[in-house]
């Protein structure tokens, strides 16, 4: 069975605001457990949390060798002040406050850092993203930081600014969408993991949340892009982004390789490549 290499454990994939509130005055021991049997039940033995800000990816690790599970986290992904990221983790304002973050994920024996390079898209309008992206020469010093320390970067990013991170170094993009399929021979070059998180899109197409035109545009674009991104021999890893809207926990595993196996990209070689991510995506690994 696959892990899950991209998944919000605090999310219920319903309602974003309900999640936050079950966690805002503390950790929900009760609904980690619950999630975490899920996945002992469905076989799931890998867990990469995207982050949170509550501290229940950390809580999760805790107990997650209870259910069989290898489980990582960045403790919390960071954003940049103004900038989207809030939901699922904390904000930087100078480079000396980033380094003050990655020095206490560092404190919290976080297994890698996330960051947040761009924003989110705007499922009403296509081609829109909810917040400019991180400059470049921000991009490249955070990364730079994160490294010194020993950490791989998780980077979350859609359109032009994934260039930007893959130059700069980062060890996984994340959602990725809005890329042009030249993008894909840097991707290869690179040797970063590539997570689509076809999920958090694809389930929208049939729900009436968002225009279809959108939704259903966005996501076959993207199974284009990693189509060529296959072909070039880029590192795919299976992410649904489980616990956003419509993605259920264990469930998303599941709907991911599905539309992974659509574009004929099997599970043998998401495998392959979630055992590599796991050797990187753990602090003082390779
Ligand atoms: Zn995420």
């Amino acid at each position: 069975m696959l892990g899950e290499c991209h998944g919000h454990i605090f999310m219920d994939g319903r309602n974003y605001r309900q999640a936050a509130a079950l966690y805002k005055n503390g950790i929900c021991t009760e609904d980690l457990r619950a999630k975490l049997k899920a996945y002992h039940d469905a076989g799931v033995q890998f867990f990469r949390d995207g982050g949170d800000p509550y501290g229940a990816s950390l809580a999760a690790r805790r107990i997650a060798p209870e259910y069989g599970i290898d489980y990582r986290t960045p403790a919390f992904a960071i954003h940049r002040k103004g900038l989207y990221g809030g939901i699922v983790g904390r904000a930087f304002e100078t480079v000396a406050d980033f380094r003050a973050l990655v020095q206490e994920a560092a404190e919290q024996k976080a297994d890698f850092i996330k960051i947040m390079v761009s924003g989110i898209m705007d499922f009403n309008f296509y081609g829109k993203l909810s917040c400019p992206p991180l400059d470049r020469e921000t991009i490249f010093e955070i990364i730079h930081i994160a490294h010194g320390e020993g950490f791989a970067v998780m980077a979350h990013a859609n359109g032009e600014a994934v260039r930007d991170a893959l130059e700069a170094g980062a060890d996984s993009i994340e959602h990725g969408n809005y890329l042009p399929e030249s993008c894909a021979q840097l991707f290869a070059q690179t040797g970063a993991f590539f997570c689509p998180t076809f999920s958090a899109v694809a389930n929208l197409i049939p729900d009436s949340r968002f225009p279809r035109e959108v939704t259903a545009r966005i996501h076959s674009e993207h199974q284009a892009f990693v189509m060529q991104c296959a072909r070039q021999g880029v590192r795919l890893v299976c992410g649904s982004d489980a616990g956003a809207y419509l993605v259920p926990h264990a469930q998303g595993i599941q709907d991911e390789a599905g539309y992974f196996a659509q574009l004929g990209i099997s599970n043998v070689s998401l495998a392959q490549n979630e055992s590599l991510l796991a050797v990187r995506f753990c602090r003082g690994g390779v």
